[in-house]
């Protein structure tokens, strides 16, 4: 019979007991931005599964840069997304980093993803936006998904 200790946080396995405290005494890593705010995945791409058909306010348009075509589209889109939520979750071991779920009205369910999760150091990156006029969050603050963006 063999022992083996498990992280409550992560679920991870340890040989130790030592080990197993060791990792669950790195508690929960605070999230790097409050649930509310408002954040692009990439500063200069496309909109990520799907095309915008919601709410254009959510949707950041700006001219491409120097490597553009002439002869294609010159304007590039990005859509605007709201945290909604941040939780921790075991599975993949994930256990101590903050899992951001966003929204955007960018998009509806017909065309693509308008919600998903991401860990920004492995996944999409969050960067922080300040949106020029005010967005609606209502009903959407406090979603959660179940797949990633
Ligand atoms: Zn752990």
């Amino acid at each position: 019979m063999k022992t083996i200790y498990v992280c409550e946080i992560c679920d991870r396995e340890y040989d130790t007991e030592e080990e197993a405290m060791q990792c669950e005494s790195q508690g929960l890593e605070s999230p790097i931005l409050p649930v509310g705010s408002f954040v692009l995945t990439h500063p200069i791409q496309y909109g990520r599964f799907g095309w915008f058909n919601g709410n254009k306010d959510w949707i950041i348009q700006a001219p491409r840069g120097l490597h553009s075509k002439k002869d294609w589209d010159s304007t590039y889109y990005n859509f605007i997304y709201v945290i909604t939520a941040v939780t921790y979750n075991k599975e993949r071991r994930k256990g101590h980093i903050p899992r951001y779920h966003l929204a955007t009205r960018a998009m509806t369910k017909e065309t693509g993803n308008h919600g998903g999760y991401t860990y920004p150091e492995t996944h999409l990156k969050m960067i922080e936006f300040s949106p020029s006029i005010e967005l609606d969050v209502s009903n959407l603050i406090g979603n959660t998904f179940k797949g990633s963006l």
